[in-house]
């Protein structure tokens, strides 16, 4: 039977059993198109990434006898839309099978399911093989409970997949979770190692997309591209983690430097985004490590490391898949306002959001707690929509794919949905700030002060956003101390945050 197999722009899975052995009667599909391209306002690294790493896996499978048919975007046959490319293909070369993975978008998941509809040959689609868990496991997981904790989740994922366990119900070392030895500001007591850079030329991938017309956000160096774009580039990362960064991972995740954009970060998301890279063989290599140099190792640095992967990408894919369509419509907040124009140029004197943002549009890159805490933290305080917020999360990040973006940015980050991901919205004044980061002290704004012409803005923005959520929380536990300390605030106090915050929000890109 004459079989046309899909292989999508994140689904680059080496060890995925449809490679094993050269299929005779199968020929692969990639394409670059404007569909993917054009669905939100991408990154440039982040489209150069894909491209560079498609045509890697390409040539890789071509090198071990698998017929590969690769479109890229100026590619005379390209139909620049998925379902049209497919029909050409199943047109032209009379295919009587049709075969795609399981996308981890739901768009895909629909125009797939709706195209194998209206075929007239075979379907049938196959599981991608990169996860520990399956669509459904943790619906099935937290049924019948009353609460949806990530915790319990990780916990289960750690005795079912046997991760750091001394048997089947003790993890190792004692304790589930080391969070509290993760929050060290960075102080400079260790030197940081270089991140582990390529090189690359992507010129000729650059001009491609630009010739073709394809809007984008950020720069690129094009004889520099430093992201991995194959097997080789992403196992490569992932031993200079094991080796350089790990030491510290755990202490310093929080940390956020002026001077460092990666701090002790693995900068592996893309890699194993696009499957390049299996969640399993990473954290047992980075558990592999830490065994073979327990002695310089803290079991904190790894446990940290392992709880991100195992827990928290997991629990993403899972809660992604129990609540769309549903989700991406989230905005429980009753947040109206647009993200301001700075997001998109960093010309903010707020010196936090001013490096964060910079950081983003020049590397594609911004860890963990600058998403959360500054960039995340301000469109809430300032109370964008979410829509705006997800647009922007879609886009800037090497990483960025909806199931992993949207559940922590309108869910985790954005509380637009209630609290289905947090337990509480993850906001701050500047005092959080100022304690993770040396941000402050280089920032036109005091962050000591509150309500002056030059005081922090996210100290009345702060309060103010409580003040005007307040009927939200009035049963969030979580929340009783701050909604307490609000209600305590003499009025003529609580009035002058309450200034200065609207000054802000009317016009944030004069701050
Ligand atoms: P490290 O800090 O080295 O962590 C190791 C790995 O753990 C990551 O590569 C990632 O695969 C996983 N991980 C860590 N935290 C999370 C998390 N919260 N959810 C899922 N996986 C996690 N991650 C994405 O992969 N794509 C996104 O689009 C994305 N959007 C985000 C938006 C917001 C608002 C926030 C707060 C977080 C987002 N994250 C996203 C999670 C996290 O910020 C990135 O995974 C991480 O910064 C990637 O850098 P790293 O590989 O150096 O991660
Ligand atoms: Fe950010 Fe406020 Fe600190 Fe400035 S003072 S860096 S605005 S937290």
């Amino acid at each position: 039977m004459k079989t046309l197999r899909l292989i999508l722009g994140d689904q680059l899975n080496h060890k995925h059993s449809w490679f094993d052995s050269p299929h005779k009667d199968s020929v692969y599909f990639i394409a670059e198109m404007r569909q993917e391209t054009d669905y939100t306002t991408h990154h440039i690294q982040k489209v150069v990434a894909f491209f560079e790493a498609m045509e890697n896996f390409a040539t890789w499978l071509k090198e071990r006898g698998h017929e590969v048919i690769y479109y890229p975007l100026d590619h005379k046959d390209n139909q620049q839309d998925l379902v049209k490319n497919l029909e050409y293909l199943i047109e032209k070369y009379s295919f009587d099978q049709f075969e795609y993975q399981l996308p981890d978008e739901y768009r895909l998941d629909v125009q797939l399911k709706e195209f194998c509809k209206n075929i007239e040959i075979g379907a049938e689609v196959f599981d991608t093989e990169h996860f520990f868990t399956t669509r459904t496991d943790l619906e099935d997981f937290y049924e019948g409970k009353k609460e949806m904790v990530m915790e319990y989740f990780y916990r289960d994922m750690r005795k079912k997949h046997d991760i750091m366990m001394v048997n089947n119900k003790d993890p190792e070392g004692g304790k589930w979770n080391f969070d509290k030895s993760n929050r060290n500001k960075w102080k400079g007591e260790h030197e940081i190692p270089h991140e582990r850079g390529f090189r690359k030329d992507v010129s000729a991938t650059v001009k491609r997309i630009k010739d073709a017309g394809v809007t984008t956000i950020g720069q690129v160096k094009e004889t520099n591209f430093s992201w991995p774009t194959s097997r080789e580039d992403g196992l490569s990362v992932l031993h200079y983690f094991c080796k350089k960064l790990l030491v510290h991972f755990g202490d310093y995740q929080d940390a956020m430097h002026t001077q460092h954009v990666y701090v002790f970060h693995s900068r592996l998301s893309f890699a194993m985004n696009s499957k390049m890279l299996h969640p399993k063989e990473v954290i047992d290599s980075v558990i592999g490590h830490w065994r073979a140099h327990k002695n310089d190792i803290h079991i904190s640095q790894v446990e940290g490391f392992v709880r991100q992967i195992v827990g928290w990408r997991e629990y993403m894919r899972g809660i992604y898949w129990k609540e769309m369509p549903g989700y991406r419509l989230y905005n429980k907040l009753d947040n109206q306002n647009k993200l301001p124009e700075f997001y998109w140029t960093a010309h903010t004197k707020m010196n936090c959001l001013h490096h964060a943002i910079k950081q983003s549009l020049e590397h594609a890159y911004a860890h963990h707690i600058q998403r959360l805490m500054i960039t995340g933290n301000f469109a809430l305080l300032t109370q964008c929509h979410p829509d705006e917020v997800d647009h922007w999360y879609l886009g800037i990040y090497i990483d960025a794919i909806e199931w992993v973006e949207i559940t922590n940015t309108r869910g985790m980050s954005q509380f637009a949905d209630g609290g289905i991901v947090a337990t509480k919205p993850y906001v701050s004044s500047g005092s959080y700030i100022n304690k993770m980061s040396n941000y402050c002290k280089g920032c036109h704004y005091k962050v000591s002060k509150k309500t002056e012409e030059d005081a922090c803005p996210f100290n009345s923005l702060y309060w103010n956003f409580l003040d005007d959520k307040k009927a939200h929380f009035k049963n969030n536990q979580r929340m009783n101390m701050m909604m307490s300390l609000l209600e305590k605030m003499p009025a003529e106090k609580r009035s002058a945050l309450k200034e200065r915050a609207a000054k802000i929000i009317e016009n944030p890109d004069s701050f």
